[in-house]
C-alpha cells in the first residue's frame, strides 16, 4: 500500500519553475516513518510536534530538490517532465510521448546522476550554512533537529539511490553502460542481474541491523527485479 501511486483525493499538486507536481499522502507517512522517531526523542529543546512538521518540510524540500534535478537535465534534452512524490520517494517523469529512458544511453546516465547531484550540491550548502556550529536551545523548535534531518537526508538519499539497483538513479547508470558495452538485451539482463544480487544481499544485511522499512524496500524491488528477469527473457 505503501507503494501505490493511485490517486486517493488527498494529494498535493502545484507548480514550480512551471513544473508539475504532486505530492501523494503516503510520502509524509514515509518521512514519518524514517525521521519521526529520531527527531520527536533525540534533541532537546523545540515542541516536539513543531520540530517534526518542520522537519517533515525539511524532507519534502530535499527530495523535490533531487527531482528537480532530473527535470533540469531532461529540460537540457527538451523533454518537459512531471514530478511526483510518493511512498517511496520520488520521480520525475516526461510529459506528452518518449520516455526519458528509451533515448542515448549517456542521456540516461546524465539524466539519472542530476537528482542526486543536485541533493549533493544542496548538501554543500547547507553544511556551510550549519557545520559546527552551536545551535542554542530555542523553545519553539530544535535547529539542531533540522540540520540533522537536512544533512541526513541530503547524504543518505542520494548515496543510497546511487546504489546499483533499478529502478533507483545508480541502476539506471549502471543499465546504460550495461547497454553501452553489451547492447540493448543482455545489457538489460546484466543490469537486472547486478539489481537482484546487490538489492538482495543489502535487503539481508539492513534486516539484520534493525532496518525494517528499508530492508521490505530493498526486498521489494529485488522481488519486482526477478519477475522482471523473467518476464523479459520469455518475451524476447
Ligand atoms: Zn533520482
Amino acid at each position: 500500500m505503501l507503494f501505490q501511486v493511485e490517486e486517493t483525493g488527498y494529494e498535493i499538486r502545484f507548480q514550480v519553475f512551471g513544473v508539475p507536481v504532486m505530492v501523494h499522502p503516503y510520502f509524509w507517512l514515509m518521512a514519518v516513518i524514517l525521521f519521526g522517531n529520531d527527531v520527536v526523542r533525540y534533541f532537546d529543546g523545540g515542541n516536539p510536534l513543531v520540530n517534526l512538521l518542520v522537519c517533515l518540510g525539511v524532507v519534502f524540500g530535499s527530495i523535490l530538490v533531487h527531482e528537480l534535478g532530473h527535470v533540469a537535465m531532461m529540460a537540457w534534452y527538451r523533454m518537459p517532465a512531471r514530478v511526483v512524490l510518493y511512498g517511496m520517494g520520488g520521480y520525475a517523469t516526461p510529459v506528452g510521448g518518449g520516455s526519458a529512458f528509451r533515448r542515448g544511453m549517456w542521456d540516461q546516465i546524465l539524466i539519472a546522476f542530476a537528482g542526486p547531484l543536485a541533493q549533493f550540491v544542496l548538501l554543500g550548502l547547507i553544511l556551510l550554512l550549519g557545520y559546527g556550529r552551536e545551535f542554542p536551545l530555542n523553545p519553539v523548535i530544535s535547529w539542531e533537529a533540522v540540520f540533522y534531518v537536512a544533512t541526513v537526508c541530503n547524504l543518505v538519499w542520494p548515496v543510497f539511490n546511487l546504489l546499483p539497483i533499478l529502478p533507483l538513479d545508480g541502476g539506471r547508470i549502471c543499465q546504460g553502460f550495461t547497454r553501452i558495452f553489451q547492447g540493448h538485451y543482455q545489457g538489460d539482463i546484466t543490469a537486472l542481474w547486478i539489481s537482484i544480487i546487490t538489492g538482495g544481499v543489502l535487503a539481508v544485511l539492513f534486516f539484520q541491523a534493525g532496518s525494517f522499512f528499508t530492508g521490505v524496500f530493498l526486498a521489494y524491488i529485488t522481488v519486482h527485479n526477478f519477475m522482471e528477469l523473467q518476464q523479459g527473457s520469455s518475451r524476447w
